[in-house]
């Protein structure tokens, strides 16, 4: 048996109905917002009980399917097909379960379902072809991916890649000062088991979050990499004065001085195509109607392929900042939050998921991802790639973040065709 044909196997045995039901049950945690067609959003911030629940469903649907599960400290968790051994190290395959606040159901969920299918898809394939899986395969669902509640994001999979201290992920505190220690403590008292081996390799499926693969009318993405990132706060400093008793001359409006900066943000993305910017949250204070705001507090998201563009980005909003601040008789402040390199995958693996797509006779793209993902985190520690399937109309962290289950099922299908040639 070549491998191309038990690559065409394991990508036939992946089951739509199976798929189907899992991803469904999971989706129904933490649903919200149903439409009359059925559809709803998902809300699952990390460490909640709705999050906890999923990782449940998932670790029953893998002990179902003859796979052990475990969990380590930071609550990732991870179910294993083949033997726990400390010799042989493990294909790793998975994504999140964790969405953001008023999120969608598939922005991660997909690539842990679709994983899950996968797997058991290349098992049957090598049982059918009278070959024992020569290592073990292992599902993973990480932790805290969004960072919505916990910052940072993708803390799970950098404490299980050794680029976060445990330490410091347990001590990260949400907006009311609860600490993920504490919040795991209160769901899964006493669990958590060390990682045995790095894994041999890492695979992820996940959704676009783009508008590529549906204009293409592709129903699949091999992906080539994820663009640099750069997350920072900023304050605008003035002072709080009495809006009607105030001449304008003598005010320092920090609003006035935050807005102003809020239009150069689109600018700075201009002068660096394919650059994006965000300030995706802005408090001004007090928030009194009569009150001339006296502080803003904001954020920042910066993103381009090349690293340097980012750095560049970052210098030329801080400069925008220092500016509309002496305009306004401010002080300005910025914090970078967090940084994450443009990361490039491992060209064998991604030429492994071309051809294993080649080999399930269904077509797919290259793409360059827009979003960070965990498979930032792994790639360091070992050869990564990742797969996308389509986001109808680009939507994503929505209600309405929607891929149709066909292009679920295509994905899963690839994704097993891949492990299988990996295996092979
Ligand atoms: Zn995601």
């Amino acid at each position: 048996v070549t491998r191309a044909t038990t690559a065409a196997r394991a990508a036939a045995a992946v089951s739509a109905e199976r798929l189907q039901a899992l991803f469904h049950s999971i989706s129904e945690v933490g649903a919200y917002g149903r439409a009359a067609d059925g559809r709803h959003g998902c809300e699952r911030l990390a460490f909640s009980e709705e999050a906890h629940i999923a990782h449940q469903l998932f670790a029953e649907a893998a002990r179902e399917t003859g796979l052990t599960v475990r969990r380590d400290r930071i609550g990732n968790t991870f179910a294993r097909l083949g033997p726990a051994d400390r010799e042989t190290a493990p294909v790793l395959t998975g994504s999140h379960l964790d969405t953001v606040a008023a999120g969608g159901c598939f922005d991660g969920a997909a690539g842990v379902v679709c994983s899950l299918e996968a797997v058991r898809a290349v098992s049957l394939a090598f049982r059918e072809s009278g070959a024992a899986l020569p290592r073990p395969l292992e599902v993973v669902a990480w932790a805290n991916e969004e960072g919505a509640r916990f910052p940072p994001a993708m803390m799970g999979s950098a404490v299980y890649a050794g680029s976060l201290p445990i330490e410091a992920a347990l001590s990260a505190t949400d907006s009311e000062g609860i600490s993920v220690r504490d919040a795991l403590a209160a769901r899964a008292p006493g669990e958590g088991t060390q990682p045995l081996l790095p894994p041999a390799s890492y695979l992820e499926l996940h959704i676009e979050q783009g508008v590529e693969l549906e204009a293409a009318g592709v129903p699949v993405a091999v992906v080539d990499g994820v663009q640099a990132q750069l997350a920072g706060d900023w304050r605008m400093i003035g002072r709080e004065a009495h809006a009607g008793a105030t001449p304008m001359e003598r005010r320092r409006d920090a609003l006035l001085g935050a807005a102003a900066l809020i239009t150069e943000v689109s600018g700075i993305a201009h002068a660096h195509p394919p650059g994006v910017a965000t300030v995706g949250k802005s408090v001004a204070f007090p928030g009194s109607r009569n009150t001339v705001p006296g502080l803003v507090e904001a954020t920042i998201d910066l993103r381009h392929p090349e690293e340097r563009a980012v750095r560049t980005m970052a210098a030329d909003f801080i400069r925008a900042g220092e500016a509309c601040a002496a305009q306004c008789g401010l002080s300005f402040e910025f914090t970078e939050r967090w940084r994450s390199p443009r990361v490039t995958f491992s060209p064998h693996l991604v030429d492994l998921c071309s051809r294993a797509a080649d080999a399930a006779g269904i077509p797919a793209l290259r793409l360059f991802s827009a979003a960070g993902h965990d498979a930032v985190n792994l790639a360091p520690i070992t050869p990564a790639a990742m797969l996308f399937v389509p986001s109808t109309g680009g939507v994503s962290h929505h209600p309405e973040e929607f891929t149709e289950m066909n292009a679920l099922v295509q994905g899963a299908r690839v994704l097993s065709a891949t492990l299988a040639l990996l295996l092979g």
